[in-house]
């Protein structure tokens, strides 16, 4: 018998309860790690809530992910629940608030061990000296328990970063449903869920309060970012075609990132796929643009007014944008959706007025995205010891986030039944909700807009 066959639903992967938008969310890197540790040994996952007293009485592992600083608290908690249940069960962390916090959350929680920044091969090794009793755990790279924290020598190498499967779910069974359910019911707007095609791992640009930046990449996981070959970008879309999905995701912005020849590649043909894509700033060829929408069937445009992702008020070039909005309105199977700050919109008055010329001049969807870049760890914005920031976070439950949640989780249930209804009246009320601006004569003027808008559709029905 091989040890896949002889450690059925030993070893578990539970995603932890948290204030993210959807529940059907999980980090990106999540599958490419399980799938790649599933090649030996039987791997099941579950979200928190499935998680039973037998699941844990009968598993030797459990693996968490402290990805996202949100699932902090109560992955604490659940260690400690888990630990409670069965004593002999082991249980491993990772992920980038784990990495950050590692000593923190080691010695505060039920975990046995935390492995930090890249965790494919460490994970795997661990798995192995857990199962096999030997316990040479000083052997394993990256890794952090109650004794010991050993050096931080692996990092994914190009190679690897290349073969691993990002895209399978079939180990976590339903995850992989809801995913199912959304795809065949959703029909134009992309959900910001699974798939996503993550073209680099680590940004390339370095902005200042961004985990993801090169140079929190270079503390957190000890390398430089690394770029997908575009073969391999190319591939994954087609593989999300046959793997029946209706629209993929790309949150990594590889059109300003890389060359004209790396683009070509992926965006040479036309993918029976909806799209959403996240430009990290504006491109700075139009072509781009045109290359992107004549690639994909339709979807939204994500295009920050500035330089930086949203994230200062280093402004792009006006006429530019102007002109990628208009075409993007032109396009009638695409949307735009133009990422702002509110904070220098309420600060700055050269870039309130050129949010307001451009709003009034193109009449763009935009997005208030400060909560994107405020208040995660290692932002230094605490200003704080990493031990006041950790315990700011373990208070932290995201409750600023639950009406936000409650209205996207609303809008994907309204959007997948009659998307007509929900695009103009739910994002309206969004808009109203989140206070996106302050501008009285503004938010009145968008409200007329969309009530034309709605009475429009009614109309055509
Ligand atoms: S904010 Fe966006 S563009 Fe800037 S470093 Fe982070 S991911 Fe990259």
């Amino acid at each position: 018998m091989n040890s896949k066959s002889n450690l059925k639903n030993h070893i578990l992967y539970v995603h932890p309860k948290s204030q993210m938008m959807f529940k059907e969310l999980i980090p990106i890197s999540v599958p490419a790690t399980i799938n790649f540790i599933a090649r030996d040994y039987k791997i099941l996952g579950l979200f928190q809530k499935e998680l039973s007293t037998k699941h844990i009485k009968e598993a030797k592992i459990i693996i968490l992910d402290i990805h996202w600083y949100l699932t902090l608290p109560n992955a604490i908690n659940l260690s400690k629940k888990i630990k409670k249940i069965n004593p002999l069960i082991s249980i491993i962390v990772a992920g980038l608030t784990a990495s950050y916090f590692h000593k923190q959350i080691i010695m505060n929680s039920s975990i046995d061990f935390i492995i930090r920044g890249d965790v494919e091969v460490p994970m795997k090794l661990l798995i192995k000296e857990i199962i096999s009793k030997t316990t040479n755990y000083e052997s394993i790279p990256n890794l952090t328990t109650k004794n010991i924290s050993t050096v931080h020598s692996y990092s994914t190498n190009k190679s690897d970063y290349n073969n691993f499967n990002y895209l399978n779910i079939d180990f976590f069974p339903t995850f992989k449903k809801k995913i199912t359910q959304i795809h065949r019911i959703n029909l134009t707007r992309p959900i910001s869920t699974h798939p996503a095609i993550m073209t680099f791992k680590g940004c390339f640009y370095d902005c200042n309060n961004c985990v993801g930046s090169n140079s929190m990449q270079q503390k957190i996981f000890k390398r430089d970012s690394i770029l997908k070959d575009p073969t391999t970008v190319k591939k994954e879309i087609i593989s999300c075609i046959k793997m029946g999905y209706k629209f993929v995701n790309f949150f990594h912005d590889f059109i300003t990132q890389t060359d004209l020849s790396y683009i070509n590649e992926i965006l040479n043909e036309k993918y029976s796929l909806y799209v959403y894509y996240e430009f990290a700033r504006p491109p700075q060829d139009l072509n781009h643009l045109d290359m992107l929408m004549n690639s994909f069937k339709g979807g939204i445009i994500s295009i920050p007014v500035d330089l930086y992702h949203g994230s200062s008020n280093t402004l792009t070039n006006f006429d530019l944008l102007k002109k990628m909005i208009t075409k993007i309105k032109k396009n009638n199977t695409f949307s735009e959706q133009i990422l702002f700050s509110k904070y220098f919109y309420i600060n700055d008055q050269n870039y309130k007025l050129f949010i307001e010329k451009l709003f009034y001049e193109t009449n763009m969807n935009i997005i208030n995205c400060d909560f994107f870049w405020s208040n995660f760890p290692g932002d230094n914005l605490l200003k704080t010891k990493k031990e006041e920031e950790y315990n700011f976070y373990l208070k932290n439950k995201g409750k600023k986030f639950i009406l936000f949640n409650f209205i996207t989780k609303t809008w994907l249930f309204i959007n997948t039944r009659s998307p007509r209804f929900c695009i103009p009246v739910l994002e309206n009320i969004l808009l109203i909700l989140t206070k996106q601006l302050s501008n009285l004569t503004f938010i009145i003027y968008k409200r007329l807009y969309i009530f034309f808008k709605l009475f429009d559709n009614i109309r055509h029905k």
